[in-house]
């Protein structure tokens, strides 16, 4: 007999709560337990991938660093190539930054200007959607490097800090929310 489906219910169980971590007054949302466990996991990307067929997207776009292990499995489930956004520095070739603010201070993120053939279409992926910045900073990225983002993909939204009010002009989807 198959193994049943896993559903966004499951994922959402599996989730383990951190309070103060990295700092205080953050609930970090700990995906640790989703990737250990192999059924979880590989239903966590059917999810993701759902609305696609292969052949239907170009490129995955995934967010450093916990974007990488879902945009990488997206990718290879749809046969499409993967990208990096990757923090400032971290790329060797020429590439294009973007900045944005956080609660305090600011961050910047890059991608390979030749990431793309142009007119790519593009999945943006990550791991959670908190405020937003990251993943409006990154979706300006795949812009400038020539790319038409379908969908900005989320494994967990945190609905209560709006961050898809950042993104609009974007489909925004995620599996589950907080
Ligand atoms: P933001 O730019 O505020 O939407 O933050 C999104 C990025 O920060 C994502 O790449 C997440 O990995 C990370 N992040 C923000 N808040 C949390 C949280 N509560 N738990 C886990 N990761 C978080």
């Amino acid at each position: 007999m198959s193994e049943p489906k896993v559903t966004p219910a499951d994922l959402k169980r599996a989730i383990r709560t951190i309070a103060d971590f990295p700092q205080p007054g953050i609930q970090f949302k700990d995906i640790t337990p989703v990737l250990a466990d192999a059924r979880l996991f590989s239903g966590c990307v059917d999810l993701l991938t759902a609305n696609y067929q292969p052949g239907s997207v170009d490129a995955v776009v995934g967010i450093d660093a916990r974007g990488f292990i879902f945009a990488a499995a997206v990718a290879l489930r749809l046969r499409a190539g993967f990208v990096p956004v990757r923090k400032k520095g971290k790329l060797p070739y020429q590439s294009y930054e973007q900045s944005y603010d956080l609660e305090y201070g600011s961050n910047t993120i890059a991608i390979h200007v030749d990431a793309f053939k142009s007119g790519s279409r593009v999945l943006l992926v990550d791991d959670l959607l908190a405020t937003g910045g990251t993943a409006a900073a990154a979706a300006a990225l795949v812009q400038r490097a020539g790319a038409k983002i379908l969908e900005v993909t989320f494994f967990i939204e945190l609905s209560f800090l709006k961050g898809r009010e950042k993104l609009n002009g974007y489909p925004v989807r995620s599996l589950i929310e907080f």
